[in-house]
C-alpha cells in the first residue's frame, strides 16, 4: 500500500504540516522515532512529575482581533480555535547587560520604545527608522545572506544597543555564531519586540494533547518508536523509507522535518559544506520550593543577560558559556493559576565537542552536569536573588541529551548554519520543513510545515 502523504518527525512543525494535509485528506502517516511526540518542545517525567523541555515561551502573541496575525493565521490554517488553548502573556521581560543598562519589554510595544528613548536618546530616532523599515520588509523573499548585525550599524548608533537587541532575538533564533541573516532578524523582531510573548495554560503535554486529539479526529495517523533508517529514492522521485526495523513503507510524497544533514544522510548524500559551528545549549530546570524563595522576581517572565565586557554568541571553548543566558520563569505569565510549584530555568551556549569528549567517561559527564548546575544556579542567583535553599530538584540537559531524544545533530536546536528556505531537496516529492527552512522556534516551526503543504501537497492530491 502507498501512503500519499508520509511526514518524518513528530515535533510541531510535522504534526503542524499533518494537521494542516489531514483536514483536506486524512491518509496522512507522521512517522516519530522516539515513544512520544513534541520532538524539542517536549516533556518528560521526574518523580511523578512532568518537566517540560523546550517551552520558555510562544513568541508571536497576537490578539483575537488581528486576523492577520501569525497567530491568529496559523490557528485558522488548523481550525483550531484559541478556546481549546487558554493563551497567558508574558508579564513582562527583561535584557540585562551588566554594569551596561538593561531594557525591559512586554507584549506592549511602547514599552521598548521608551526605553530606548530614556536609556539610548541618540538612538531613538535611528530605532524608530528601524521599525518603518521592518514594517515594509519582506523577511521571506529568498535572497542570499544579509548581516543583520551590519543593517544594525547603519540605523543604531552605539554597539551597546545593537547587541542588547540582537541578544534575545540571537538566544531565541539564531543557528549562526555572532551574527542573524536579515531575514531571520526581520521576523525574530517581530515575533519577540512587536509581537511579544505567552504561554497556553496547562503543560506542554496538554498543548501536545490538544494538536494530537484534533488531527486524529481529522483522521491522520501517527506510528511512534518509528525511526527512518533509509529514504528509498529512484532518478530524482522517492518511492518511500525503511525503518530501522527493516519495514518498508511506500509512498507519493514525503516531508522531512529532522534536518538538512539528516535527511540528506537518510537519502545516502553527502553533507552541505558548513563554514560556521552547530550551537549547542545547556538548559537547567530547578524546581523550587514556593515558600523558600520568597524573593524571586514576580514582573519578569524571560530574562536575558550578558555579564561579559562584549556580548558573544557563540560555540565556546569550554563545555558551556556562563557569561551570558536565559533566564525563564514560568510561573511569571500573567493570569496562572497559583501553583505550589515554582521553576527557575536557565540557558547557556554549550560545546557540543566538550560534552562529547567528557561523555567518553559516565562519571566525569555527570560530575560536569552538577557543576554546570551549580555554576548556573549561581549567575542566576546574582540576577534574582539567591534561591539556592529552595532548591528541591533540578535536572541539567545537555547538547547530548538533545541529540539522543530528537536526533537533531550536535544537538543543535536551530539546526544547521544554512537554510533551505524553499524548503526544495532536489526531488520533485520530497520537502523539507522545521528548523532547517529556517523558521525558528514554535510557531515559526508550525508555519513552515503549513506553508509547506500549502505549497506543495495540497495542489497533488
Ligand atoms: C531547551 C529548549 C528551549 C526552547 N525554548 C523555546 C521557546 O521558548 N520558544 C520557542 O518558540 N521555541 C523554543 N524552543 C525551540 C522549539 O522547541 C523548536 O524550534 C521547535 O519545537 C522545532 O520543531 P521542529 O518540528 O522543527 O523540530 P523537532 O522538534 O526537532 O522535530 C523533529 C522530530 O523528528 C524526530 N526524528 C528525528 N529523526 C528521525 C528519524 N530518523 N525518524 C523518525 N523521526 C525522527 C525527532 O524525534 C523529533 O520529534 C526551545 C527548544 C529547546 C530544546
Amino acid at each position: 500500500m502507498k501512503i500519499p502523504f508520509l511526514i518524518i518527525g513528530g515535533g510541531l512543525s510535522g504534526l503542524a504540516a499533518a494537521i494542516r494535509f489531514a483536514r483536506f485528506n486524512p491518509e496522512v502517516l507522521i512517522l516519530e522515532k522516539h515513544h512520544r511526540i513534541g520532538g524539542l518542545n517536549s516533556y518528560f517525567f521526574r518523580n511523578n512529575q512532568l518537566f517540560e523541555t523546550g517551552l520558555h515561551a510562544i513568541t508571536n502573541y497576537a490578539a483575537a482581533k488581528d486576523r492577520r496575525a501569525p497567530l491568529n493565521r496559523l490557528l485558522r490554517q488548523l481550525k483550531l480555535s484559541r478556546d481549546q488553548f487558554q493563551f497567558h502573556q508574558q508579564i513582562q521581560s527583561e535584557i540585562i547587560f551588566k554594569g551596561c543598562a538593561s531594557l525591559s519589554f512586554s507584549n506592549d510595544f511602547a514599552m521598548i520604545e521608551e526605553e530606548i528613548a530614556r536609556k539610548f536618546p541618540h538612538c531613538q530616532d535611528g530605532f524608530h527608522r528601524l521599525v518603518a523599515f521592518l514594517h515594509s520588509f519582506d523577511p521571506f523573499t529568498i535572497a542570499p545572506f544579509r548581516s543583520a548585525r551590519q543593517f544594525l550599524n547603519r540605523y543604531i548608533p552605539d554597539r551597546l544597543l545593537v547587541d542588547m537587541l540582537l541578544c534575545p532575538l540571537m538566544f531565541y533564533g539564531s543557528s549562526i555564531e555572532e551574527d542573524m541573516d536579515l531575514g531571520q532578524f526581520a521576523i525574530m523582531f517581530r515575533a519577540i519586540f512587536l509581537e511579544g510573548l505567552f504561554r497556553p495554560g496547562g503543560t506542554v503535554k496538554d498543548f501536545l494533547d490538544v494538536l494530537l486529539t484534533h488531527y486524529r479526529a481529522l483522521g491522520g495517523s501517527l506510528r511512534t518508536g518509528a525511526e527512518v533508517s533509509t529514504i528509498l529514492h529512484t532518478g530524482g522521485r522517492i518511492d518511500g523509507v525503511v525503518l530501522a526495523t527493516g519495514e518498508t513503507i511506500l509512498c507519493d510524497c514525503l516531508l522531512s522535518t529532522i534536518g538538512i544533514e539528516e535527511t540528506l544522510s537518510l537519502l545516502g548524500r553527502p553533507p552541505l559544506p558548513q563554514n560556521s559551528p552547530r550551537l549547542g545549549f545547556v538548559e537547567t530546570i530547578f524546581q523550587l520550593q514556593p515558600a523558600l524563595c520568597p524573593q524571586l522576581p514576580e514582573d519578569r517572565t524571560i530574562i536575558f543577560f550578558n555579564n561579559s565586557a562584549t556580548f558573544h554568541y557563540k560555540k565556546p571553548d569550554t563545555a558551556v558559556d556562563f557569561t551570558s543566558g536565559v533566564i525563564c520563569l514560568p510561573q511569571n505569565f500573567a493570569g496562572l493559576p497559583p501553583s505550589t510549584r515554582q521553576e527557575i530555568r536557565s540557558t547557556h551556549l554549550a560545546s557540543y565537542d566538550a560534552w562529547k569528549e567528557l561523555a567518553r567517561d559516565r562519571h566525569e559527564y555527570l560530575a560536569e552536569k552538577g557543576k554546570t548546575a551549580d555554576h548556573s544556579r549561581e549567575v542566576l542567583s546574582a540576577i534574582t536573588g539567591d534561591f539556592s535553599r529552595a532548591i528541591v530538584y533540578h535536572d541539567t540537559f545537555t547538547p547530548l541529551t538533545i541529540e539522543r531524544y530528537t536526533a537533531k545533530k550536535e544537538g543543535a536546536i536551530y539546526g544547521h548554519p544554512q537554510k533551505i528556505k524553499d524548503g526544495v531537496l532536489g526531488c520533485d516529492n520530497l520537502f523539507l520543513a522545521g528548523t532547517d527552512q529556517g523558521f525558528l522556534g514554535i510557531i515559526g516551526s508550525m508555519l513552515s510545515g503549513v506553508s509547506m503543504v500549502n505549497q506543495h501537497m495540497l495542489a497533488r492530491f
